[in-house]
């Protein structure tokens, strides 16, 4: 174990100093999150006006720390930008947008061109709207504008910012023709590419789920055609995942098609059987095949986790557990880690900063578990309060970010890293929603401590004379 002093020294440069700002955000502005939802759509392409930087950083910021994802074709590092400079900021940028928008119709091939703009932008005033219009007529583009202003919010704020543009803007009214049809259908809303570093992969695993209820999924946010975004109002039901992630973007759907949303944080392991049967309810789909399908993959997630069992008990594998994660992870990752994997919840930090009136809607839904388990809960985003209040409550095993690295390494806590940013991990496909993301999160949850019992283990033999078991396979092999 480390000495007190060590700890300390992990934050003690700015605790209790005159510094008034957030320490290691676990998010990027609006403009970031904006950008990474259109990085989500094919054939888009962002034309970002902002000052020089802007685009590069959250480029950085918001893909590598989401388990090094980045994006091809005009995106990523190549996104268009106006990189204003000074001169812009005194004399205004409107020209510098003109130019960029010219060049970026010249050399590069979209479906679809975003105009997001940055701080700069909306403190000069530029009349981006004017420029998009005029735009817009002389040309065939498909171009949507979006004001995206870091200053207005987060990574969050600015994902339901191009969610409402794309309503506003892409959206068509239902076809009747299409809406006869007799496939049911819904779209997924407030999972926020890159921001959720598991998106693709718990989207995916979301699809799945509703294929087999014969449900189809339209616009969801994991590489959606132009296409599919436009026909989205032909959804019969709008889900949120999310407390509030989304809920902006389906509230402006229903009020502009009609279509009717339910909210439902991320589920995980069992957790996922109630969220079928809502939806099941909510579009009246027979409860025969609701249950079915229930049945069939409790039945394979049961078998997982009775494949664990021995090893479980075996090894003692029950923890204090703690979790450092936005506030849908939070909910989904409590939930199952208690109610299925018989984890202890003693610690959660609630970092995404949500509308102080979901608070005590956050703080129920964590507390909702099956047993009377009372974790402490912090709803705050400054990393050096986070850290002070863990090392308070000590839990010993702990899902964070990479952010966290240092303080679970010198509290001498093994750690996973599950939430945003996350630069100790490679992520494409992996998710952690549903029954098989539930069983993944096992697997690389147990695989931590075993590495941890292996040192243990070999210690213990050296101790007391014997080979380290590696040692012992070999010589019988
Ligand atoms: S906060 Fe403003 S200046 Fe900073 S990256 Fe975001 S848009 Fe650019």
């Amino acid at each position: 174990m480390p000495e007190e002093s060590e700890i300390e020294t992990i934050h003690a440069p700015l605790t209790g100093s005159n510094v008034s700002c957030t320490i290691s955000p676990r998010f990027t502005c609006a403009l970031g999150g904006a950008l990474a939802t259109v990085w989500g759509i094919v054939g888009a392409i962002p034309i970002v006006h902002s000052s020089a930087g802007c685009s590069r950083n959250l480029y950085m910021g918001q893909c590598f720390g989401s388990g090094w994802q980045t994006y091809g074709h005009a995106r990523g590092l190549m996104t268009p930008s106006t990189s204003l400079v000074e001169k812009h900021v005194i004399f205004g940028g409107e020209g510098r947008l003109v130019q960029q928008m010219k060049a970026s119709f010249e050399i590069t091939d979209a479906d679809v061109y975003f105009v997001l703009s940055g701080c700069q932008v909306a403190l000069i005033g530029d009349d981006i709207r004017t420029i998009v219009d005029q735009f817009k007529e002389r040309s065939d583009q498909t171009i949507i504008m979006v004001e995206t202003p870091g200053f207005k919010g987060n990574s969050y704020v600015g994902y339901d910012m191009v969610g409402k543009a794309l309503v506003e803007q892409l959206v068509e009214p239902p076809n009747k023709n299409e809406a006869d049809k007799k496939e049911l259908s819904v779209n997924l809303f407030g999972i926020v590419p890159a921001q959720d570093p598991f998106w693709q992969g718990n989207i995916n695993e979301l699809k799945r789920l509703m294929n087999r209820l014969g449900v189809s999924v339209r616009w969801s946010g994991d590489y959606d055609t132009v296409d599919t975004i436009k026909k989205s109002s032909n959804a019969d039901l709008n889900i949120v995942l999310s407390e509030y992630v989304g809920v902006p973007t389906a509230e402006l759907f229903k009020e502009k098609f009609g279509v009717p949303w339910i909210k439902y944080s991320l589920p995980i392991g069992s957790e996922t059987s109630k969220f079928i049967r809502k939806v099941g309810k909510e579009l009246g789909i027979d409860s025969k095949l609701v249950e079915f399908v229930i049945d069939s993959e409790e039945e394979q997630f049961l078998k997982q986790l009775d494949r664990i069992g021995h090893l479980y008990a075996g090894f003692n594998l029950q923890r204090d557990i703690g979790v450092i994660a936005d506030s849908t992870y939070a909910i989904g990752l409590i939930k199952f880690l208690a109610n299925d994997f018989g984890m202890n919840p003693t610690f959660v930090a609630v970092t995404d900063e949500p509308p102080i009136e979901i608070h005590d809607t956050i703080r129920k839904e964590i507390l909702d578990l099956d047993y009377d388990l009372k974790p402490r809960i912090i709803i705050e985003s400054d990393g050096n309060k986070i850290w002070t209040a863990l090392e308070e409550t000590r839990p010993n095993f702990l899902f964070a970010g990479s952010f966290d690295t240092k303080v679970a390494e010198n509290l001498d806590i093994p750690r996973l890293s599950v939430s945003y940013p996350i630069t100790d991990r490679v992520i494409l496909s992996r998710g952690y929603a549903g029954y098989r993301g539930s069983i993944t999160l096992i697997e690389d949850m147990v695989t931590i401590l075993m590495k941890d019992m292996h040192l243990v283990i070999n210690s213990t033999l050296v101790k007391h004379g014997y080979k380290k078991s590696t040692e012992q396979f070999a010589q019988v092999a």
